[in-house]
């Protein structure tokens, strides 16, 4: 997989350590960071590859529907890098240093030709976003836009922030779409088609959210209402078929969702079985280690991602994903 220099910036986010503040206890799961580090190592290119291999969105049966704040950013922005150069040259100078970011940026910004249009924090809205982002929009006379953003790499949402990085919004307000999604039924209506008859409808049955999928409207008026039970998983109220999302415009693939509604592969189940018995995997024989290799390929070709392995086995995303190439 080829990364781009904009995966890379956010990888780089992703694994920025934002330190231990007073105000961050680290809470019951810990600091994203830290998580992020243990699953995608420290070197950006490494994570960059790691992390757009995999899904842009999750759903859990109890949590429900997650969109990846990596996969988002990717899909809604560009890096700048004369802008961010320009922005961290200001900042890294002495009398900035121990300044707060937003107070920084303000400076900054003063010394160009940048307007603020507006800033937002993604935990004060209805957001899908898996970790929170804090932006400012900048409009410039003559230039692209531009937008600062930090990404939330802490437990507390009051501190733990990196530092800014600049980029280019591909369309204006693209990231104020961070609570929309929407569902679409899998069975296609041109299949109802009576024998020599036109199909009545062409669309497959679909709805909206904006409110980060508490409640979804019917993008066409004669359709009922969609909504799904906690610990269910979601299906169209009208033909029971399996149902699709696709954030705006965190695109997911069908095999995606497919894998979801999957039994899982019987070579995950002995996967776990080998670790239980093993204990700790380094001390396996080698002939374990072609039986685990074998089994690790088997779950794979059963269409098992990295992350489901690697948690079978109990090693980390990128100790799996090394095992496996
Ligand atoms: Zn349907």
């Amino acid at each position: 997989m080829q990364v781009t220099t904009t995966q890379k910036v956010i990888a780089a986010m992703m694994v920025e350590g934002t330190g231990r503040h007073m105000l961050d206890s680290g809470g019951a799961y810990g600091r994203h960071w830290e998580q992020n580090q243990k699953a995608l190592g420290t070197d950006p290119d490494a994570a960059a590859e790691l992390l757009f291999s995999g899904p842009g969105i999750h759903f859990h049966r109890t949590y429900g529907l997650t969109v990846s704040t990596p996969h988002f950013m990717d899909a809604n922005l560009e890096y700048a890098p004369e802008v961010d150069k320009a922005l961290h040259l200001f900042a890294d100078q002495e009398e900035w240093a121990r300044e707060s970011w937003p107070a920084v940026l303000e400076a900054w910004i003063e010394t160009t030709d940048y307007t603020v249009e507006y800033s937002e924090n993604t935990y004060n809205g209805e957001s899908l976003l898996s970790q929170v982002l804090q932006y400012w929009a900048l409009a410039h006379p003559t230039e692209d836009h531009v937008v600062l953003v930090q990404l939330h790499n802490g437990a507390d949402v009051r501190g733990g922030y990196t530092a800014p990085r600049a980029f280019h919004d591909l369309e204006e307000y693209a990231l104020a779409g961070d609570g929309r999604i929407t569902a679409v039924c899998s069975h296609d209506p041109a299949s109802d088609a009576l024998e020599g008859m036109p199909p009545q409808d062409s669309e497959p049955h679909s709805w909206d959210s904006d409110d980060a999928g508490y409640s979804f409207y019917p993008a066409d008026s004669e359709t009922q209402d969609f909504k799904w039970e906690e610990g269910e998983l979601p299906s169209c109220p009208v033909d029971g078929s399996r149902v699709y999302f696709h954030a705006w415009p965190v695109d997911n693939t069908q095999e995606q969702w497919d894998h979801l509604y999957r039994d899982p592969s019987p070579a995950l189940d002995a996967l776990r079985t080998l670790a239980a018995r093993l204990g700790d995997i380094d001390d396996a024989l080698q002939a374990e280690r072609d039986h685990r290799l074998a089994l690790m390929q088997q779950a794979r070709s059963d269409g098992e991602s990295v992350d489901a392995i690697a948690k079978a086995l109990n090693i980390s995303r990128q100790r799996a994903h090394a095992l496996l190439t």
